[in-house]
C-alpha cells in the first residue's frame, strides 16, 4: 500500500479539508478545537493527541526492536503515519533510535528507563530551533541520547565531553548540507554521524547500511533533491 499521511488514523480514510474552520471534538481527549480536517467518517485528532500518539509509537518500537541499525530503525518509525514529514518528534526519534541500537550493540543500558528521559528531553527542545536557535533537533537528541546513555550531567567530565562532542559532530555535518531544513536529511545525517562518533569514541559498532536512501522526497516541499545525499538519484 502506497504510504500517506493524509489517512484517518482511527479508521484510515482519506483527509478532507474545508473552506473555513469547524468545530470538532478530537476522537482520543474529546475536547473541541477549530480544524479545517477531519476523514470521511468525520473523524478528527488534535495536534497535542496527535504528537503523543507519535511520541508513543516511538517508544514503542525502541522497547521491542532487536536491531542494532539505527538508520533502518528511524526510517521504519518514519513509514508511521503518526510521525510527520518534519516535526519535533524527531528530537525523541534519533536518540530512541541510538539507545536501542546502543543496548542491541551490548552496551549495558536500563533501555526503558533511558527511553523515557529521551522523551522527556526530546520533547522539551522545540521544533525550528534548527533554524531559530541554530541547532538542530536531531543533533541534540544525539547529543541527549550520549548524555543518557553514559550518565553525564553539567559537573561530569568524559561523558560531558561526549555529550558534547558528538552534538557537534552532527551539526557539523548538518550544516555542511546546507538548508532549508528536512527532519528526515537530518536526522539521517545525525544517526549515521553518531554512530561513527560512539565507534571512535566509545567503542561501540552499531550497524549501518551501505547507503541511506530517502523514501520521503515526494513528501517534502523544500527537498534540496540533487543536492542531497540520501535522494535515490545520487546513489549508485
Ligand atoms: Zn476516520
Ligand atoms: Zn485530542
Amino acid at each position: 500500500m502506497a504510504r500517506t499521511q493524509e489517512a484517518c488514523l482511527v479508521c484510515g480514510q482519506p483527509l478532507e479539508y474545508f473552506e473555513t474552520e469547524r468545530e470538532m471534538v478530537c476522537a482520543f481527549c474529546k475536547k473541541t478545537f477549530p480544524s479545517r480536517a477531519s476523514c470521511r467518517e468525520g473523524h478528527y485528532i488534535c495536534d497535542t493527541c496527535h504528537a503523543q500518539q507519535g511520541v508513543a509509537a516511538i517508544l514503542d518500537y525502541c522497547q521491542g526492536s532487536t536491531s542494532q541499525n539505527p538508520i533502518t530503525m528511524a526510517q521504519e518509525m518514519m513509514d508511521n503515519p503518526l510521525i510527520y514529514m518534519h516535526g519535533p518528534e524527531h528530537h525523541i526519534l534519533v536518540g530512541a533510535a541510538l539507545l536501542a541500537a546502543c543496548r542491541n550493540a551490548g552496551m549495558e543500558l536500563d533501555l526503558d528507563a533511558a527511553l523515557n528521559e529521551m522523551k522527556a528531553r526530546g520533547g522539551a527542545y522545540p521544533g525550528g530551533s534548527c533554524g531559530f536557535w541554530g541547532a538542530c533537533g536531531a543533533a541534540v537528541s544525539a547529543g541527549m541520547a550520549l548524555s543518557i546513555a553514559t550518565g553525564a550531567t553539567p559537573l561530569t567530565g568524559q561523558s560531558w565531553a561526549w555529550a558534547n562532542g558528538v552534538t557537534a559532530a552532527c551539526l557539523q555535518e548538518i550544516s555542511a548540507l546546507g538548508g532549508p531544513r528536512c527532519c528526515k536529511r537530518n536526522s539521517f545525517t545525525a544517526l549515521r554521524t553518531a554512530a561513527g562518533f560512539l565507534r571512535e569514541h566509545l567503542g561501540v559498532e552499531l550497524e549501518l547500511p551501505e547507503q541511506t536512501v530517502c523514501r520521503w522526497l515526494a513528501e517534502n516541499k523544500e527537498c534540496i533533491g540533487g543536492a542531497c545525499p540520501y535522494n535515490p538519484a545520487n546513489q549508485r
